[in-house]
């Protein structure tokens, strides 16, 4: 070897223990609102990985530099694993359906052999990259942790009366005008609240459209918690200032909120979420557009305080309890299949505009923010339908069977072609009272991938998956 080579090996075998090169990681996080497209996106994303996809804006793979990507044994044995062969096989075939959601944490250890793009440490590499996939309700609940019982209570209380909560709330609001805050700390009375409380947290997001959200966000999503005095208690309209005495209805609650901020929160946020080194936020931006300005103010709350976890770290009191490392969020508008792709860069303004608002409110995010449209599985394809005169961009696919479309209900074998509507041209027209920008989606199964001459089947069709992922990891690939 030449004295070149030796001071190379020398300066990559220093340069790896230096910088922790010689098992690079990272750990991803993937994150959302409940049906906001966590497990198809994960599922997805392992597969074209693995299933070496065409994918042109990842560069380690449109170089060809990608040599292997293979499964490992996940790092934290008290975490589930994310089921990704029984999500993978569900999506394929004639059977093919849309996997069971994310209901509570997984992750899945995924390796990367790739080559190194240039300069010093030219050549094989491996990276390991850890997947974590949570529920998004998860995040909101950050926002407790600075909050006490009684503040909290009478914003929950406000809230609930809002005009396009109340109908959801009526049956929990009704209760609460029976329930004495001073009255004794009776177990039965907590949890009879408590069932009410989450029985309209629940209707908030019962219609498929809805994206209201309300923190504690265990009591949308348990995990394995369900049933818990953590999870056992419920706001109370204590209609006057004084803090919650102990040995009352009002100080019992007051405690399990304390508690579920100790022993549910906080742990979350330590063990999981301050490990996390980057972030997808997927947000259906489409379905909440559907509901009208009110779902739009309720997402653009709930991504504040999604972003508000993020910039933990740099300047408060918070970061006693946690640091973030996250050095990029993406945060993606998914389904961007149920739109024509001209509509695509407008779908991504919308998104871009409900986190600027954000952004600005949770005053900089110390991490590099990008917003964009995708679609991790692609269900439709384009096509050109005329109305009169008109030849109007449109998408077709296979609609679920039981779907109904102008009164036509689909079988889950014949195709439809619709025009799924408008979006704004200007970003902040969403927020326009008057605005309504009725999104026509409906549920298309996932596509049919025909096997290859081998029988081997390839990963679905994607909208622009290979930019979240060149984003996401491009820069720990290059
Ligand atoms: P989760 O609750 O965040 O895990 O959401 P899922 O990943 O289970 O997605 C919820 C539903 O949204 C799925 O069952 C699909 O109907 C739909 N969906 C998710 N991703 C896509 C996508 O990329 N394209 C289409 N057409 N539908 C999607």
């Amino acid at each position: 070897t030449s004295y070149l080579d030796t001071a190379r090996n020398a300066a990559l075998a220093f340069g790896d223990s230096l910088l922790g090169l010689a098992r690079p990681r990272l750990r991803l996080g993937v994150t959302g609102l409940s049906r906001s497209g966590k497990t198809v996106f994960t599922t997805a994303l392992i597969q074209n990985l693995m299933e070496g996809a065409r994918l042109p804006v990842l560069k380690a793979a449109s170089q060809g530099r990608i040599a292997r990507v293979r499964l490992v044994p996940q790092p934290d044995p008290d975490v589930p694993r994310f089921p990704y062969e029984a999500h993978r096989a569900a999506m394929n075939g004639p059977g093919r359906r849309w996997p069971e959601s994310t209901r509570r944490i997984s992750e899945l250890r995924v390796e990367i052999d790739y080559e190194r793009a240039s300069g010093w440490f030219k050549g094989p590499a491996t990276l390991t990259l850890d997947i974590v996939d949570y529920p998004g309700e998860w995040l909101l609940d950050l926002a407790l942790i600075g909050q006490d019982y009684k503040a909290w209570s009478a914003q929950a209380v406000a809230d609930a009366r809002k005009p396009h909560r109340r109908q959801a709330a009526a049956g929990w609001l009704a209760d609460l005008g029976a329930r004495d805050p001073d009255g004794p700390p009776d177990e039965l009375a907590a949890e009879a609240a408590s069932d009410l409380f989450k029985d309209y947290l629940a209707r908030l997001r019962a219609d498929p459209e809805a994206v209201a959200v309300t923190p504690p966000g265990r009591f949308l999503m348990p995990g394995d918690l369900e049933g818990s005095p953590a999870l056992t208690f419920s706001a109370l309209d204590l209609g006057h200032d004084r803090a919650p005495r102990p040995g009352t209805l009002a100080g019992l609650m007051a405690e399990r909120f304390e508690a579920y901020k100790r022993v549910v929160v906080a742990p979350f946020f330590r063990d999981h979420f301050a490990r996390l080194d980057r972030q997808i936020v997927l947000v259906d931006v489409l379905a909440a557009l559907d509901a009208g300005a009110p779902a739009l103010a309720d997402l653009e709350t709930a991504l504040g305080q999604a972003l508000a976890a993020f910039s933990v770290g740099r300047n408060s009191w918070l970061s006693s309890l946690f640091a973030p490392r996250i050095e990029r969020v993406l945060f993606a508008a998914t389904k961007a299949d149920h739109i024509h792709h001209t509509s695509h860069d407008r779908l991504a303004a919308v998104m871009s505009h409900l986190v600027a608002r954000a952004l600005s409110r949770a005053q900089g995010a110390g991490a590099q923010v990008e917003a964009m449209a995708l679609a991790a599985v692609r269900a439709t394809e384009e096509v050109r339908i005329r109305q009169g005169r008109e030849e109007l961009p449109a998408i077709a696919g296979v609609p679920e069977a039981g779907e109904a479309i102008d009164g036509q209900v689909f079988d889950g074998i014949a195709k439809a072609a619709i025009f799924p509507g408008e979006l704004p041209e200007r970003p902040e027209a969403i927020f326009a009272s008057d605005a309504h920008w009725q999104i026509r989606a409906p549920r298309f199964r996932p596509p049919l991938v025909e096997a290859d001459a081998g029988g081997r089947t390839r990963p679905p069709p994607q909208i622009r998956l290979d930019r979240a992922l060149e984003f996401l990891l491009g820069d720990r690939l290059a």
